[in-house]
């Protein structure tokens, strides 16, 4: 697991506080899909990054869903979608391994080398990638024994990846993923760069999603930001408590998007384009 257990529970130990002080309004929940304002004005399968888009005149999904166009795949996307393949492909790797009795370094040493193999990892990010799948190993192996209770009790990874949700009730997309849930509900978000104010929206966007299948309390997610340069990895992580104004924003976001769509109007281009975006070159 890229973040340790005693760190995540630290963390959710703020947030409990905060949760106390400033309650979620029940209206807001996810399950609410039925009714204003959670009810949307039309359903058309957005994805989370359509409904919570980076481009500040939302011109981006106006190219992406009105258009047409598909993104160009830039050196920012092509190493985002290689964090995601290291991160599932190692964790995938391991839950075949650590319910075997083989010796933890065998392990390290096997699942290192079928990452390796699986992942086509860029020239400009092979020293932190590698660092990447080593890291993940290493933690997840640690917290598989740690979360072993007693003589001859069964490991466990205390996290699911690439979580499948169903959107299509707030007019998301029916096939939303989510990176992972940890045993206690809190979401878990992979991003790479600086934090943006939108990653907060997707994260409230999939927790609400949650909240409308299964009828359950969402209240907590984790961003983790995974950066590199050469041979050093960079992990840093932003807790967050899906607050009614988050929730409120995330409405306000799709509504937004859903009308223009509608009304086929062309937005306007940035005045400030953020420099990954991957129109610049069509837009
Ligand atoms: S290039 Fe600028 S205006 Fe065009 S979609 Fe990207 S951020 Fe928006």
């Amino acid at each position: 697991m890229p973040l340790p257990t005693h760190v995540i529970l630290k963390e959710l130990r703020k947030l409990h506080l905060r949760r106390f002080q400033e309650p979620v309004d029940e209206e807001l929940r996810g399950w609410n899909w039925d009714k204003p304002p959670i009810r949307p004005r039309a359903y058309l399968g957005l994805s989370v990054i359509d409904a919570a888009p980076y481009c500040p005149t939302r011109r981006d999904v106006w190219l992406r869903k009105a258009v047409k166009v598909p993104p160009e795949l830039n050196e920012q996307l092509k190493v985002g979608l290689t964090i995601h393949e290291i991160i599932h492909a190692t964790l995938k790797c391991l839950r075949k391994y650590v319910l075997t009795t083989q010796h933890p370094w065998t392990t390290y040493e096997d699942v290192l080398e079928e990452v390796m193999k699986a992942v086509n990892i860029p020239e400009g990010m092979n020293g932190w990638g590698t660092q990447l799948i080593k890291y993940m190993i290493i933690q997840t192996l640690a917290e598989a024994s740690w979360n072993v209770v007693g003589e001859g009790a069964t490991p466990w990874l205390p996290w699911i990846s690439e979580v499948r949700v169903d959107g299509s009730s707030l007019g998301l997309s029916k096939n939303l993923r989510i990176d992972a849930l940890t045993g206690s509900n809190i979401l878990v978000d992979f991003k790479m760069g600086k934090p943006c104010e939108n990653h907060k929206l997707m994260v409230t966007a999939y927790a609400m999603a949650l909240e409308a299948n299964l009828e359950v309390p969402i209240d907590y997610g984790i961003i983790i930001y995974v950066n590199g340069v050469n041979d050093s990895l960079n992990i840093k992580s932003e807790p967050i408590y899906v607050t009614s104004e988050l929730r409120k924003d995330f409405i306000d976001s799709r509504d937004e998007v859903v009308d223009m769509l509608l009304s086929d109007r062309e937005p306007p281009k940035a005045q400030a384009c953020i420099p990954s975006c991957p129109y610049r070159n069509q837009c």
